[in-house]
C-alpha cells in the first residue's frame, strides 16, 4: 500500500471508488481546473496518483470556505477536507459519473480547504498540448506535473527496480564505481573536471565503468551489476545526451552464451513486469556479417522485411554505366511502392546523396505488354520510369531475384558495399515510416553477433576496435593478431554481441581479454605503444598480471529502454531533467562560466579564440 498518509492527507487523488462513499477524507494537490458555478465551485485536483473533483457548496462547508475556494487558481496547492459522495445525477435525471476519470463516480463535498501555496498564472499548463520544447525544458517543474511525463518516470523507476531485483536474485551485487577518474576510451570526448589539490591534472567523468567493472572481476567480485550515469562528450545527436544512465553488467568465468542468457531472462522478466507481455526465448541470433549483407546495417529492424538483394553479377552485364562500372549493386523491393509519384522518388536521390551515395536509381514494376512473354516469376512483368530504359534487358532476372510483383518499387544503390548497405539499410526504414508499412510485430528482438574485432581506418592509417580495445578476439583468431595483412587483421572476429530491438541497439557488450599478453598485443595493433600502453592502461594491465578470470559483461541504455518501453523518440522525454541537443539545461542555466576565485584555485585561465567580426570592428571574444 502506497504511504499517504499525513497531516495534509489520508487519500491520493487518484485512489477514491464508489467502495469510499461516506468516508471522511483529506487531500492534497494541484488545482488542475476550476469552474465557478456561482452557487457551487467545482475543482478538479490532481496528485501523482490522479484527478479527484472536490465540490464547494456553502451548505456544507460554510461561506468562509466557499469564498476562499472562489479564489482559487491553477496550479494552486491545497490540502482539502470533506466527505466522499457518488456523483449523482443531474435535475434531467442523468448520471454524472465520468467514466474516462478513475475516480469518476465520486466527488468529495468539501468542509475545509486550506492553501498550501499560490501560484501565478504559470507559463503554461500541465493539460496543455502543444508546448514548445525550450519552454517545458525551462520550467521542467511545471513540465514534470504532467501525467504522461509521471508515468515514464514510473516506468523508468520500475524498470530499473526489476534490472535491481532480478540481477540480485541471480547472484549479482551492486557495486558503485568512481565518477571522478581517469579517462576509459568508449570511442567519444572525456568530460574533464580539474584537479584543485593536483594543479594541472584532470579528472575524467567515466564514459562508462569499463574498466572498473574488469578490475572488480580480478577482485574476485564474480557477478556486478550497476546503474550508473555515463558521460560522453559527443557531437549533439537527437537520440543521444551527454549524460545518460546504463544497466552495467559484467561476470566472471562466463562466455558469451552465458551473458546471452542472463540478459534474455532479464530481458523477459521487463517486458512481463511493464508491458505484461511474453517475449518468446531465445532471442535469434543474426551475424554482423548477414545483419549487413541483408539489411545494410548492424541494427537491422526486423519488424519489416525489405531484405537487400544483391544483383551486381547481373548489373554487370548490362550497358548501363552506373551499374557496369560499380563495384556493388544491391536493391531492395517495397511492395506497393509503385503508388509513390515521381517528385517523391526523384527526391530519394537527393536524400541518398546525405550518406555519400552519387544517388539512387529506381523504378517500377508493370505488366509488360510485349507479345513475347518471359517465362518464370517474371512472367508478364516489366520496368517503367526511372532507370527502366537503362535496365530492362534484365528486368526478367531482376525480377526473379528479388521476387518483385506488379505495383512494386525497386530501388538500387550501385556503389563500394559500405555505401550501398548505408544507403539502402537507411532506406528502408525511411520508406517502412513514410509509407506506414505495417509491421510484422510491435517488438522484434535479434542478437548481432561475430561483430569483427577491428576496422581500418584509411584515414588515420591505423584499427580501430569495432567495440572497445577490451573486447576478446574470438578463441581460434588469436593467431590472426600477429598478422599484417587488412584483410586478415579485419576478418578477425570478437566475442561481441549486440541486443537490437526495433533497429536500436538496445544492450551491447562482448567477453574481455583476461590476458595481460593478448591485451597488450591488442593495444599495440591499434596503435598505442609500450609507453602509452602503461601510462593510459597501467592499471588494467597490472590488474590482468595478477590473476584474472575469463570474463564478460554487457550494458544497456536504460534512457533508451524507458524510451521504447513508452514508445517515444525523443530521449528527452524520458529523462526528469535533460539537456538541451548542445548540452544546455535550460532550467539551471547550466553550464555557465565560474567565478575567478574557482579560476584561480584550480590554476586555469580562459583563453577563448578571437571571433573575427566580418564587418572589421576589432574582434570580441565568443
Ligand atoms: N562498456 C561498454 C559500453 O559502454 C559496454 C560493455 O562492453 O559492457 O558500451
Amino acid at each position: 500500500m502506497e504511504y499517504v498518509q499525513t497531516k495534509f492527507r489520508t487519500h491520493t487523488c487518484g485512489q477514491l471508488r464508489s467502495g469510499d462513499i461516506h468516508q471522511k477524507v483529506r487531500v492534497a494537490g494541484w488545482v488542475h481546473s476550476y469552474r465557478d458555478h456561482g452557487g457551487l465551485v467545482f475543482i478538479d485536483l490532481r496528485d501523482r496518483g490522479g484527478v479527484t473533483q472536490i465540490v464547494f457548496d456553502p451548505d456544507s462547508c460554510g461561506q468562509q470556505v466557499h469564498d476562499l475556494a472562489r479564489d482559487l487558481r491553477t496550479e494552486w496547492v491545497v490540502s482539502i477536507e470533506g466527505e466522499v459522495e457518488d456523483r449523482g445525477t443531474d435535475d434531467k435525471g442523468r448520471s454524472l459519473h465520468n467514466s474516462k476519470l478513475a475516480t469518476g463516480d465520486i466527488e468529495i463535498r468539501a468542509r475545509g480547504l486550506t492553501v498550501l501555496s499560490e501560484s501565478p498564472t504559470p507559463p503554461f499548463l500541465p493539460s496543455d498540448e502543444n508546448v514548445g520544447e525550450e519552454r517545458r525544458l525551462k520550467y521542467r517543474f511545471i513540465d514534470l506535473r504532467r501525467p504522461a511525463m509521471l508515468e515514464t518516470l514510473r516506468v523508468r523507476y520500475n524498470l530499473t527496480k526489476i534490472m535491481r531485483d532480478v540481477l540480485g536474485e541471480m547472484g549479482f551485487w551492486e557495486i558503485e564505481t568512481p565518477m571522478l577518474t581517469k579517462s576509459t576510451p568508449e570511442g567519444a570526448r572525456d568530460f574533464i573536471v580539474p584537479s584543485r589539490h593536483q594543479p594541472g591534472n584532470f579528472y575524467a567523468l567515466p564514459q562508462s565503468p569499463q574498466l572498473f567493472k574488469q578490475l572488480l572481476m580480478v577482485g574476485g567480485c564474480d557477478k556486478y551489476m550497476q546503474i550508473v550515469r555515463c558521460f560522453r562528450d559527443e557531437d549533439p545527436r537527437a537520440d543521444r545526451q551527454a549524460e545518460f544512465t546504463q544497466l552495467d553488467i559484467e561476470m566472471s568465468f562466463v562466455d558469451q552464451e552465458d551473458v546471452i542468457s542472463v540478459v534474455e531472462q532479464l530481458t523477459a522478466k521487463i517486458w512481463k513486469g511493464i508491458l505484461g507481455k511474453e517475449v518468446s526465448l531465445p532471442i535469434q541470433h543474426m551475424t554482423y556479417d548477414d545483419a549487413i549483407k541483408n539489411y545494410g546495417s548492424d541494427r537491422p529492424d526486423l519488424r519489416y522485411d525489405m531484405q537487400l538483394h544483391d544483383i551486381t553479377d547481373i548489373a554487370h552485364t548490362t550497358e548501363f554505366g552506373v551499374f557496369k562500372s560499380a563495384p556493388m549493386v544491391k536493391c531492395i523491393v517495397v511492395t506497393g511502392g509503385g503508388i509513390m509519384p515521381r517528385s517523391a522518388t526523384d527526391a530519394l536521390a537527393e536524400w541518398a546523396k546525405t550518406f555519400g551515395a552519387k544517388g539512387l536509381a529506381v523504378t517500377k514494376v508493370i505488366a509488360s505488354k510485349a507479345t513475347t512473354e518471359p517465362s518464370g516469376s517474371a512472367a508478364g512483368l516489366t520496368f517503367d520510369t526511372g532507370v527502366a530504359k537503362f535496365i530492362n534487358p534484365v528486368a526478367a532476372s531482376i525480377i526473379e531475384r528479388t521476387g518483385a510483383k506488379e505495383g512494386d518499387l525497386i530501388a538500387f544503390a550501385a556503389d563500394k558495399p559500405k555505401i550501398v548497405h548505408k544507403v539502402l539499410g537507411e532506406l528502408r526504414l525511411k520508406l517502412a515510416k513514410e509509407l506506414k508499412v505495417k509491421p510484422k510485430t510491435d517488438f522484434a528482438f535479434v542478437w548481432v553477433v561475430d561483430f569483427p574485432a577491428f576496422e581500418y581506418d584509411a584515414a588515420e592509417k591505423r584499427y580501430v576496435a569495432l567495440h572497445h580495445p577490451f573486447t576478446s578476439p574470438k578463441d581460434d583468431e588469436l593467431e590472426k593478431l600477429d598478422s599484417r595483412d587488412v584483410e586478415v587483421v579485419e576478418s578477425i572476429k570478437a566475442k561481441a554481441y549486440d541486443l537490437v530491438l526495433n533497429g536500436s541497439e538496445v544492450a551491447g557488450g562482448s567477453i574481455r581479454i583476461h590476458r595481460m599478453d593478448v591485451q597488450s598485443k591488442v593495444f599495440s595493433l591499434l596503435g598505442i605503444d609500450a609507453e602509452a600502453q602503461r601510462a593510459k592502461f597501467g592499471f588494467l594491465l597490472d590488474g590482468l598480471q595478477f590473476g584474472a578470470p575469463p570474463h564478460g559483461g554487457i550494458a544497456f541504455g536504460v534512457d533508451r529502454w524507458v524510451m521504447l518501453l513508452r514508445g517515444t523518440d525523443n530521449i528527452r522525454d524520458v529523462i526528469a531533467f535533460p539537456k538541451t541537443q548542445s548540452g544546455g539545461d535550460l532550467m539551471c542555466g547550466a553550464p555557465s562560466s565560474i567565478d575567478e576565485r574557482q579560476l584561480k584555485e584550480t590554476h586555469i585561465k580562459i583563453n577563448l579564440p578571437v571571433k573575427v567580426d566580418p564587418v572589421g570592428t576589432p574582434g570580441s571574444k565568443v
